[in-house]
Parts: structure tokens; C-alpha cells; sequence
């Protein structure tokens, strides 16, 4: 590990003060810390901001706001986003384990790095995430993991090809609920959409999200609640526990009578960002809650879906997943 400062603030101005060039915001360091062992990671400064508050949950029926330093563990079991948003909970309890739940933070786990072997292993020289430029040994590699949906391969334009995905669960659920990110930098503040929050790779896959460097992600908000009576979180991996999804669906529905009123349906697992169909949702919309539409909207949402040697069975497992999870939400919510 390369030698680097620590600096200790205690207010969310100070954090954003302290942030010298090439210095990180410490939040669990369940990710960062790890990243920094491997030497993928090699800030000058680590800035601590577990003790800058911002650890609170506000959640009722009429919307939420959750603070960037709320752990993972109480936001899923806060009786306001147990009651309201339960699809957010089964995100959560679905990741990791309950000893990194308990550390891991609200604007850590936005902010996650791919799990991709070649990003995390600096002994594989060619990753344009790691290193613009190097190449994508993914792309030829064993890529059992790696994107169906959204990514820079050599079909695309981009010169800087990159299958990564992004390893959240509490994204996709975030992306179904229609959340906004909160930030706060020298500029002054601003709110994010979660569906613009991060980016595919395009030409610039070393960048994972539209957060500045010098910005300090402050909460998550949520619109008021409309899926607490039907939702439904499905990730398929290859253990019960302690792995990230293959595939993951977040659907919720809204109902009227036997009718879908809307729908909020992202998937996880499959692209760079959680990947949000408006075409998937819009096939739900105004429709009956059956089988063969949930299909039309599987087929939508993986529309232009692309395996490679190692994971070209996620097509048909994404699928799959997004018929038994809107199955599943249609007729209620996960057990607490
Ligand atoms: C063995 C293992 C298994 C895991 N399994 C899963 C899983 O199944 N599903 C899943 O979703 N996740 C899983 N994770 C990942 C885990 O959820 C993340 O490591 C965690 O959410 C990161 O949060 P953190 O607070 O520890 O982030 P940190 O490691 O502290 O930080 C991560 C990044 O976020 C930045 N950051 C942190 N807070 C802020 C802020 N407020 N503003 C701006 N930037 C900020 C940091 O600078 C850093 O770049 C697993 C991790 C491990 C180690």
C-alpha cells in the first residue's frame, strides 16, 4: 500500500475544504481501503467523514431523505423504509454480509468501483478503467460477470472499450424508486437524478459517475411511496450469501385493481449503471398484470442485449429474472 495522509473533519464544509487534489473521502472504506491494497487505488489523503452527521433517515410515505453517511444496515431495517419502501430494504439485505452492512455507508455504496478481476488485479496491464488506454482484457478474458447491455466493445465507436458492471444492489433499487442524489462541492449544491448519476462507458470508462472530484455526496432523496404494496427485489449469484449478482431486478408496481398504473423496473449486474428500461416500463404501463405482459417487458427491457464467451447465458437469465420479479411484485412485497 502506498503511504498516504488521514485528515479527520467534522462538518460537510470542512470535508469539501480538505479535499486536496488526489485526496478521497473515507466513508465504511469497505471498498476503498480494499482498492487501495491492491494499489488500484492511491490517494495522497484519505478525508474521514464518519463524524460530519449526516447519518439520519427521514423516510415516511410521502418521501425520504437519507444521509450519505447512513449505514447500510440502518437504512435497511428503519421502520420508515421498511413500511415504505421495502424495495429498497431487500436490495440492501440482499448485499454483502452484515458485518460490511454495518459499515458500508449511503454515499460509499453510490459510489463502488466494478468488480471486474481485471480492474481490481494490477497484475492484468490492459484495463482502460484502471488505465485509459491499456485496452479491455475483459473483452477476451473470462468475463462471466461482465455487461450485456450498454457497454464500449468493438462494435462501438469508442476507442476505449470497457464490459464492467456496476456490483450495487441498493443502485438498482435507487433506480426503480426514481432517487435523487444530493451533492455539494466549491461550486455550491446541486441534485442529481440516480439515473444520470452514473454513465456508461463510452469513450471515458475510468469515470464512473457525473460527481465531481471535489464534490461531497450529502443524501439520497425519495419520491413519495408508490410501490410499498408490490415490489419485488430478485438477484440470482452464484452463492445464497456473501456474492455479487449475476443479475439483479428491482420492480415495483402500482396497481389499479388488476391493472399496472406504473412501474419502476431497473436491472443490475448487466451494464456499467444499473439499467433502467423506459421501453420495459412502458410496456407495464396501463397493462394487466399477466404473465405474457411481464414477458413483452423482459424482452424490452434486454432489447440489443449482447453475451460474450463467458456470459452470454445472462441474456436469457436476465429474462427470466425480470418475469419472476414482476410476477412476484404483483401479487405483494418480500417478507420483512
Ligand atoms: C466481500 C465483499 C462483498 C460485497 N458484496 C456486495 C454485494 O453483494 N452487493 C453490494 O451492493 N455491495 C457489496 N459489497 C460492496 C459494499 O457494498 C461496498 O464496499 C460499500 O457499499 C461501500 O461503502 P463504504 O462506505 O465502505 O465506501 P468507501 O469504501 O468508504 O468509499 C467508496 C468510494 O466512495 C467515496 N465516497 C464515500 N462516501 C462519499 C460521499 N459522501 N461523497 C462522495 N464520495 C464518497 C469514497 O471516496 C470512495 O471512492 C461487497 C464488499 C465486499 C468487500
Amino acid at each position: 500500500m502506498n503511504p498516504f495522509a488521514y485528515s479527520r473533519v467534522d462538518a460537510p464544509d470542512a470535508a469539501i475544504h480538505a479535499l486536496l487534489q488526489n485526496a478521497k473521502f473515507l466513508g465504511g472504506g469497505t471498498n476503498l481501503v480494499d482498492l487501495m491494497k491492491y494499489g488500484v487505488e492511491r490517494p495522497s489523503t484519505l478525508v474521514d467523514i464518519n463524524h460530519i452527521g449526516l447519518d439520519k433517515v427521514q423516510a415516511d410515505a410521502n418521501g425520504a431523505t437519507i444521509g450519505a453517511l447512513v449505514r447500510n444496515s440502518d437504512l435497511a431495517n428503519d421502520p420508515g423504509i421498511v413500511a415504505n419502501y421495502p424495495l429498497l430494504s431487500h436490495a440492501l439485505l440482499s448485499g454483502a454480509s452484515a458485518q460490511l452492512r454495518n459499515r458500508a455507508t449511503t454515499g460509499g455504496n453510490l459510489m463502488q468501483r466494478t468488480r471486474c478481476y481485471y480492474f481490481m488485479d494490477t497484475a492484468f496491464p490492459a484495463c482502460n478503467k484502471r488505465k485509459p488506454g491499456s485496452g479491455c482484457a475483459a473483452l477476451k478474458g473470462f468475463n462471466r460477470i461482465h455487461a450485456i447491455l450498454g457497454q464500449s466493445d468493438e462494435g462501438s465507436t469508442s476507442p476505449h472499450t470497457c464490459i464492467a458492471t456496476n456490483p450495487s444492489d441498493m443502485n438498482v433499487a435507487l433506480y426503480a424508486l426514481d432517487a435523487k442524489v444530493e451533492v455539494h462541492g466549491p461550486k455550491g449544491k446541486r441534485t442529481i437524478p440516480v439515473r444520470d448519476f452514473h454513465r456508461l462507458p463510452g469513450d471515458h470508462p475510468e469515470q464512473d459517475t457525473l460527481l465531481r472530484p471535489d464534490e461531497l455526496i450529502l443524501s439520497v432523496t425519495l419520491p413519495a411511496a408508490k410501490f410499498a404494496k408490490n415490489s419485488w427485489y430478485l438477484k440470482a449469484r452464484d452463492r445464497q450469501s456473501y456474492a455479487f449478482a449475476l443479475v439483479s431486478v428491482a420492480a415495483g408496481l402500482e396497481m389499479d385493481g388488476d391493472r399496472i398504473k406504473t412501474a419502476g423496473l431497473a436491472l443490475g449486474g448487466v451494464a456499467h449503471k444499473p439499467w433502467r428500461s423506459a421501453e420495459a416500463e412502458h410496456a407495464l404501463e396501463g397493462k394487466p398484470a399477466t404473465e405474457e405482459t411481464f414477458e413483452k417487458a423482459a424482452d424490452a427491457a434486454l432489447a440489443g442485449a449482447k453475451g460474450y464467451e463467458h456470459n452470454a447465458f445472462k441474456v436469457e437469465l436476465a429474462k427470466q429474472c425480470v418475469v419472476r420479479a414482476l410476477m412476484q411484485a404483483s401479487k405483494g412485497v418480500q417478507a420483512s
